[in-house]
């Protein structure tokens, strides 16, 4: 063995070992070290004392006191005359808080700015956005929320008169907040942490922001909506007004939550022409459409159904069927959060259709499909770092993300649609649209400090 092998024996051995040492570094050291300082080397410690507690509860408490039940069936903007009281109430302390441009538009909209207090702005303006409509499924009037804290893990009693509990027993998840401050209703209406707690949230870690300048940011964007309930808290929200790259909704359940699929949807409307004559003559003549509208439900797959399939599964589900001898009328929703699948059952919908003629005569049978939303997975491409930075946040909040899909839809994804990519984090109400609903503050806490570090996370790429 030469000198020159010798020494690059040696040499090879060294970078073994140096890479071992990398290894395990990597391995044993690196997780002492958060990530996030190596991410995000200015990021300020959050020091959310008891008063700062203390206020969020308050804050939420007086929101869910104010009646703001949405309604279906009405055409106005909001739906319901009462929105207006707890839109003005919200728009009245947004201003006293001294946030910029703040706007209550004749749609019942309400619009703020949280201006950047970096020296040379070049972030990206991100938004955050709640609705303060409470759903119709549920009595939403005199809210009367109450308080229990350091939970015992036992039964909560909520109201004495008509011995209505809230347990463990039934509710699992209620287990892992012993020690914590949980607000329930009395048995009586829902609360409206859906979602009243991301407002309280959202305005709570804006007015913490004011109070800490030491925290640096860009420039926020905060938008409240009326109507999200039934279905149209994005209809009318002015994207352009609102003026950021990307928002987030506050408006899932439990802590981690981080939702940026849904599903595809559409709703399709099969009709079955009939033939009716009288029953005594109808020997090769009646074309009975109530038998063929069954004849037709049993064709879709039946392991394809809302409570047959579940996570990424896709589904047809059949809503309604009206029928009668001469006329009938089948009702679908069609679900995926895959495109292409989604297509395809589109496409069955109508070979189907195509199908159930030849058998049954042309004309027979003809189908209606009407798009509804799109997964807003789609609007993400390329902008995955919109879901990193709020992952990144709850890592830096000590919460563990659990992203997940939508079984539905959101407002977030009609913004996303309209220009906005909008993914949505938990604001930290359970059971919602009924009377089991409650919330924990500590939860809560946690979505504040969620927003805060999304506000303070460097995002220009
Ligand atoms: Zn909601």
């Amino acid at each position: 063995m030469s000198k020159v092998q010798n020494d690059l024996k040696k040499h090879k051995a060294l970078s073994v070992d140096l890479l071992n040492f990398y290894l395990a570094f990597k391995a044993k050291l690196l997780p002492l070290f958060p990530y996030n300082y190596l991410l995000f080397t200015s990021m300020q410690p959050i020091n959310f004392s008891p008063e700062w507690k203390l206020k969020l509860q308050n804050r939420f408490i007086n929101y869910v006191k104010i009646y703001s039940t949405s309604d279906p069936e009405s055409e106005s903007c909001p739906s319901t005359a009462q929105q207006w009281t707890i839109a003005k109430y919200i728009f009245q302390e947004l201003q006293d808080l001294g946030l910029s441009n703040v706007e209550l538009d004749a749609n019942g909209y309400i619009y703020a700015v949280l201006p950047s207090n970096l020296e040379e702005d070049n972030e990206p303006t991100v938004g955050f956005i709640s609705h303060y409509d409470t759903s119709p499924d549920f009595n939403g009037e005199n809210v009367n929320p109450k308080i229990w804290e350091n939970y015992s893990g036992e039964d909560l009693l909520l109201n004495e008169s008509t011995g209505f509990t809230l347990s463990p027993k039934r509710f699992e998840s209620l287990k892992q907040y012993v020690g914590q401050t949980l607000i329930t209703t009395d048995g009586t209406t829902l609360l409206g942490a859906d979602d009243k707690a991301g407002i309280a949230e959202i305005v709570t870690a804006a007015e913490y922001l004011l109070a800490h300048s030491e925290i640096k940011h860009g420039k926020i964007a905060i938008g409240f909506t009326p109507d999200e309930e039934i279905g149209r808290g994005a209809h009318k929200f002015d994207v352009k007004k609102f003026d950021a790259q990307w928002a987030y909704t506050m408006d899932g359940s439990e802590a981690g939550e981080l939702e940026y699929e849904n599903f595809n949807a559409a709703g399709a409307v099969v009709k079955i022409h009939g033939l009716s004559v009288h029953p005594g003559y109808a020997y090769g003549k009646m074309v009975n459409a109530a038998l063929l509208a069954s004849e037709f439900a049993a064709l879709l797959p039946a392991d394809q159904t809302p409570q047959t399939t579940r996570g990424f599964e896709g589904f047809f589900h059949l809503m309604e069927i009206s029928a009668d001898i001469s006329e009938a009328k089948l009702q679908y929703i069609v679900r995926d959060h895959d495109s292409e699948k989604f297509e395809e059952r589109k496409t069955l919908l109508t070979k189907l259709v195509s199908d159930f003629n030849e058998k049954h005569g042309p004309g027979t049978a003809e189908v209606e499909i009407k798009e509804q939303y799109r997964n807003m997975k789609q609007q993400f491409e390329g902008k995955m770092h919109i879901v990193d930075i709020a992952a990144q946040a709850m890592k830096d909040s000590g919460v563990e993300p659990k992203i997940k899909a939508i079984r539905g839809g959101t407002d977030g994804a009609q913004l996303s649609y309209m220009g906005l990519p909008c993914p949505n984090i938990f604001a930290g109400g359970m059971n919602f649209h009924g009377p089991y609903e409650y919330v924990a503050v500590e939860t809560m806490v946690k979505a504040v400090k969620v927003i805060i570090n999304i506000a303070q996370a460097k995002k220009a790429q």
